[in-house]
C-alpha cells in the first residue's frame, strides 16, 4: 500500500472498529482530529436523564447473557471478513489466472432467501458483483415480484471465478470452491435456498436429474435439511420468455415455504 493511499483512508466506522478490535488490529487516530477534538467547544446541553425501568426481582441478566449477542455479531462480522478476503486471494483452481475480480455474493448476511447461481459471467467478472448483467437485471425483477430487493436476499454462485467464454464449471473447480459457498451458508443460516438453473441446483443436490425434473418440488440441502427450491436460470428465461410463468410458479412455491421477509 503506498503512502498516499494510507493518507486517504477514512477512519473505521464504529462496527468495523469492533471488528478491528475484536481481531486484534490497533486503530490509530491522527493527531491532528486528536487536537481538533480536544479545542471543540464543550457541549453546552447536559443529556437529559434517562430513567431506566426496575428490572423485576429474578429477571436481571448476568453480565455474559447481556454481552453474548454483540460477541456473536463480532464473531460473524470477523468470519465474513476473513471468508470474503480468502476468497479475493484464492489460487485453488485454475480459474484464478483467468478472471478479474472474484464474486464473493452480495446481501443480507441475515437474509432468510440464499439465492444461489452457476457462475460469474463477463459483466461479473468485472464488476465483482454476481447477477449484474441482463440475466442479473431479470433476475432482480423475479425477486422483486414477489416484494423483495436483492438487499434482502443474499446472492451468492457455485463458482466464485469466471470460467472463460462462460463454459459450465468443471466438477473440480465445483468441489474446489465448494467449501467457500459451504462457509456462507453456515453464517447466514437461511431458512430456503433458491437454486437459479441447472448447474446450481445439480451440484447443490449432488444429482444428474434435468433441471425440469427437479422444479416444483422441495428439496432439502445438507444436515439442516434447508429447503430448496429449483427454478430456471435467467439467463435461460431471456432466451425462452415462455417459461417465465413456470418460473413464478417456483417463487409462489418458495414463498409459500418460507417467508422471505
Ligand atoms: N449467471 C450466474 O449464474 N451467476 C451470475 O452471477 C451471473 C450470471
Amino acid at each position: 500500500m503506498t503512502g498516499s493511499s494510507k493518507a486517504r483512508n477514512p477512519r473505521p466506522g464504529p462496527r468495523q472498529q469492533r471488528v478491528l478490535e475484536t481481531i486484534g488490529v490497533q486503530i490509530w487516530v491522527p493527531r491532528r482530529a486528536a487536537e481538533a477534538d480536544l479545542s471543540a467547544p464543550a457541549p453546552v446541553l447536559a443529556p437529559a436523564p434517562v430513567s431506566l425501568p426496575t428490572p423485576e426481582p429474578g429477571s436481571e441478566q448476568s453480565p455474559a447473557q447481556v454481552r453474548a449477542p454483540a460477541a456473536e455479531a463480532d464473531a460473524a462480522s470477523c468470519a465474513w471478513v476473513a471468508l470474503e478476503a480468502e476468497v479475493a486471494s484464492c489460487t485453488r483452481c485454475a480459474l484464478h489466472q483467468t478472471r478479474t475480480r472474484t464474486v464473493f455474493g452480495t446481501g443480507s448476511h441475515q437474509a432468510r432467501w440464499l439465492v444461489i447461481g452457476e457462475a460469474p459471467g463477463a459483466d461479473e467478472d468485472r464488476q465483482g458483483e454476481p447477477f449484474v448483467g441482463r440475466a442479473g437485471q431479470l433476475l432482480t425483477e423475479m425477486l422483486r415480484a414477489v416484494g423483495l430487493s436483492r438487499e434482502q436476499v443474499f446472492i451468492a454462485n457455485i463458482l466464485k471465478c469466471r470460467p472463460p467464454e462462460n463454459r459450465d464449471p468443471k466438477p473440480e473447480e465445483a468441489k474446489s470452491c465448494e467449501n467457500y459457498l459451504l462457509r456462507q451458508i453456515d453464517l447466514i443460516k437461511p431458512g430456503l435456498i433458491l437454486a437459479v438453473g441447472r448447474i446450481a441446483a445439480q451440484n447443490l443436490l449432488q444429482v444428474d436429474t434435468p433441471i425440469g425434473k427437479l422444479r416444483g418440488q422441495v428439496h432439502e440441502y445438507g444436515p439442516a435439511r434447508i429447503p430448496v427450491i429449483v427454478t430456471y436460470h435467467p439467463a435461460y428465461l431471456l432466451r425462452s420468455p415462455g417459461q417465465k410463468a413456470r418460473s413464478w410458479d417456483d417463487l409462489c412455491l418458495a414463498r409459500r415455504i418460507v417467508a422471505p421477509v
